[in-house]
């Protein structure tokens, strides 16, 4: 029998989006015609002595020496992920900060200056306020959803805008496109950390920004059960970057790499489910009496909800919402009463969950915000929000279960 494989000749960039994410990176194996992903664990390949460490191999005479240099399983990932997101090339890493901290030491060095946005995952805001100064870097947070701030931010020495969007944990939207041409004018790189939307979102490469970043933990995994990051961007900037990160060694494992893979293949219908339950859930929270403010994308009462149209393919299923009174103590009485959600922090798994996330305590350690951006915070989320991730159960059971457990 003629294998298979020998004769594919399938143009992955010309099909559909669900058929993309089932095949792309997912070749048939050339030597067992396996029909699903190999998982290769080995760290290190058996080499002929004659090419091996020879700048002058061509790529495929010895693709795999050391996994931590590049691994099959891992590069599937990648490529699948580059296919989705409409990108040249992917890195996968150890996690979405490894991805975050990997371009920012790609990119940004002594005497450098980053902007980034005044809210942003509480890690990377850490990072930014923490250790980027030690390492010489000057750092200017900034509320990206007003482009005269962002303006009034720029410096001789700006590198780097870094984005998020929609941002954690606020669900606030940024005009990827407006800043995009901003920066283009100036020559000044830009990255979107785009976890909360997912590739299914928007697709951030074509509104013009350099890097896009996923915390593969998420929505692109899928289940949560596998930590993981990627930045995609340019052919020329990836590969560059790779150098960098086999050096720092935040390599994500072949065994992820394999579990995040199988999350992806369903990654565009999964969307779609998460999607309309978040809607479902959102309008039963909006006309909860418990409920004093719900913000979510895809409803038209998010402030934003003109860019969200013009902006995203879907609206993904993160939202917040606010409680009438003390939001702690409904914290207490949900993370007791409710049986399907699970009282816990992440997001985008097929299990809903969610969590409480108080202003001051956020305020006082992860953002350090000024004024006018604790007044612009505030707007989204009052003295505390509840963050939501909608999973993939029924939405009649899921507000059910938050009906159950809001009864006083
Ligand atoms: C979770 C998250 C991260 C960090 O991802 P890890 O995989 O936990 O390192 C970064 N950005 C956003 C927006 C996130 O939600």
């Amino acid at each position: 029998m003629k294998k298979k494989h020998e004769d594919s000749k399938l143009d992955i960039q010309s099909l559909g989006t669900q058929t993309k994410a089932v095949h792309a990176g997912e070749p048939i194996d050339g030597l067992t015609q396996a029909s699903s992903p190999n998982l290769v664990m080995s760290t290190t390949y058996v080499t002929d002595p004659k090419v091996a460490f020879s700048a002058e191999i061509p790529e495929d005479a010895a693709p795999y020496v050391y996994t931590r240099w590049a691994n099959p399983t891992v590069a599937q990932l990648e490529e699948k992920l580059a296919i989705l997101e409409q990108t040249e090339s992917c890195l996968a890493l150890a996690s979405g900060m490894a991805a975050i901290s990997t371009l920012f030491t790609y990119e940004l060095q002594v005497g450098d200056h980053l902007i980034m946005s005044d809210i942003a995952y509480a890690g990377a805001s850490e990072l930014a306020n923490d250790v980027l100064p030690r390492m010489g870097v000057e750092v200017s947070r900034v509320n990206m959803a007003d482009l005269e701030e962002l303006q009034a931010a720029f410096r001789p020495e700006t590198k780097l805008i870094h984005m998020e969007n929609p941002c954690n944990p606020i669900c606030r939207l940024t005009d990827i496109e407006a800043v995009a041409n901003i920066a283009k004018e100036k020559s000044i790189k830009t990255s979107v950390d785009a976890t909360f939307a997912s590739p299914m979102a928007m697709n951030a490469a074509s509104l013009g920004v350099d890097y896009v970043i996923h915390s593969l933990t998420k929505y692109i995994g899928g289940h949560g059960d596998a930590i993981g990051g990627a930045v995609l961007g340019s052919f020329v900037d990836i590969e560059a970057m790779r150098q960098v990160s086999i050096r720092i060694g935040g390599i994500l494992s072949p065994f992820n790499a394999w579990l995040i893979m199988r999350g992806a293949a369903t990654l565009p219908i999964r969307m779609k489910a998460h999607e309309a339950n978040a809607l479902a859930v959102a309008a039963f929270l909006e006309a909860h009496p418990a409920v004093k403010q719900v913000t979510y994308a895809g409803l038209e009462s998010h402030p934003q909800h003109e860019l969200a149209k013009s902006q995203m393919a879907n609206y993904s299923a993160m939202l917040t919402f606010q409680v009438h009174g003390d939001g702690q103590k409904v914290a207490e009485q949900l993370a007791e009463k409710l049986e399907i959600w699970h009282y816990a922090v992440s997001l985008g798994h097929h299990r809903s969950l969610i969590f409480y996330m108080n202003t001051s305590d956020l305020v006082g350690s992860s953002f350090l915000l000024s004024e006018a951006q604790e007044k612009a915070y505030r707007d989204f989320a009052g003295d505390g929000i509840f963050r939501v991730s909608v999973g993939l159960e029924d939405a009649e059971d899921l507000c059910a279960d938050l009906e159950q457990a809001l009864k006083l």
